[in-house]
């Protein structure tokens, strides 16, 4: 990765954006959000800092997250929970899950009265 790139992504997150954590991200990895291998790019928007113990836990604890904006994260651990991760810190957000309906709502009633 770049200095300008990895620069870039220290500068815009003070710390390892890995939910909770609070390592400075002057000595993390950067790491690429998509893997590199799976087409991922060397770009801004697709590097941020993880610490080496985070970067391990995601390429192969089965961790992944995506970018939502600039500084704010979404992780997704490998039992299904979900998490936000940005500048303010970390929000649990896998209880706003709610469980499918029971059955699907009523089809729109098509046609004249
Ligand atoms: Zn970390």
């Amino acid at each position: 990765v770049p200095d300008r790139i990895r620069e870039q992504s220290v500068l815009l997150n003070p710390t390892c954006v890995f939910p909770w954590c609070t390592r400075s991200a002057r000595g993390c990895d950067s790491d690429h959000i998509q893997p590199y291998d799976a087409g991922g790019s060397t770009a801004s928007d697709n590097i941020a800092p993880l610490c080496r113990s985070h970067h391990r836990l995601k390429t192969h604890g089965g961790w992944r997250y995506t970018r939502l904006d600039p500084g704010s994260f979404l992780w997704n651990s490998p039992h299904g929970y979900t998490y936000v991760r940005d500048a303010t810190g970390t929000a649990d957000v896998s209880r706003d899950r709610r469980p499918p309906p029971a059955h699907p709502p009523e089809p729109l009633a098509y046609g004249r009265p």
